[in-house]
């Protein structure tokens, strides 16, 4: 491929991710359902059914990307406190501005602009978290975003520095497929099938290849559990939940 994706440097990832997420914007809801088939909405609906926010919830929902987790948070809350958003708050962070230019729109369309009380976006790294004050958070998720980023161990301790002592980290991404009949179907897909997706849809073949490639090197569930605790995060029973056999993979730690 052009980008040369099997020979970057560390230095160099982000920048590539960068124009990754600013040539698929426009797309990405899109591509989304093609790719998954739709099923990326139950996982995310299930991530917040899990983190269960209540009505005075403070979210970092960092790689909000274009806000789908942070929609279904406010949903949530709605539903959960008769209509109202009490002082639910949920912060859209992402690295990417085209990204937070698309969500932004979502939301204006909502009535929620940027500047109300429930929602804002900022733009920053995942390594950084520039801007967020120490122990400032009830929650923080990040879906689909960690395995973007070059230097894991420090999203987390990042998030570890956030959140509230009694705050709730939750990680939704793809995992590793645990079953090998499913695994063997998976793989073909995604090597065979995704790019040539990309390549249709979206005509940016390039892209779709990075992301493949990018699930290929995630760790593995007990992997990414065992980092989590070396932050210092605290985790109930195994820390993780497989959802569609591990194609994605809720994970879950308490700063205690
Ligand atoms: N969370 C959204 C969702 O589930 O639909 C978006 C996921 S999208 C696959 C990944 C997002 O991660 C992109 O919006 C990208 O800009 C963002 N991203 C990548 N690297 C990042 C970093 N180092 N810090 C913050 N955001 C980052």
């Amino acid at each position: 491929t052009h980008f040369g994706f099997r020979t970057v440097r560390e230095e160099d990832k982000e920048s590539l991710v960068r124009g990754v997420f600013s040539s698929v914007a426009d797309n990405y809801d899109l591509m989304n359902d093609a790719m998954s088939g739709g099923v990326h909405r139950c996982w995310k609906s299930a991530f917040i059914e899990r983190l269960a926010p209540a009505p005075d919830t403070r979210l970092l929902d960092v790689a909000g990307g274009t806000g789908d987790i942070a929609l279904r948070f406010l949903d949530y809350v709605r539903e959960q406190n008769g209509g109202a958003l009490g002082a639910a708050h949920v912060t859209v962070f992402d690295i990417n501005p085209e990204m937070l230019r698309v969500g932004a729109q979502r939301f204006s369309k909502l009535g929620l602009e940027n500047g109300g009380p429930h929602v804002s976006f900022v733009e920053g790294n995942a390594e950084e978290l520039a801007g967020i004050e120490d122990n400032s958070m009830d929650a923080y998720t990040i879906a689909f975003g960690i395995r973007n980023c070059t230097h894991i161990d420090r999203v987390i301790r990042q998030a570890y520095r956030v959140l509230k002592p009694g705050g709730r980290f939750m990680v939704l991404e793809f995992g590793k497929v645990n079953n090998p009949l499913l695994s063997t179907l998976y793989d073909a897909y995604s090597f065979r099938v995704i790019p040539h997706l990309g390549q249709i849809l979206a005509n940016d073949r390039d892209s779709y290849q990075y992301l493949v490639e990018s699930i290929r090197k995630f760790p593995t569930q007990q992997q990414f559990v065992d980092m989590m605790k070396h932050e210092g995060f605290q985790v109930v029973g195994q820390g993780y939940e497989d959802l569609t056999f591990g194609v994605a993979t809720i994970w879950s730690g308490w700063k205690l």
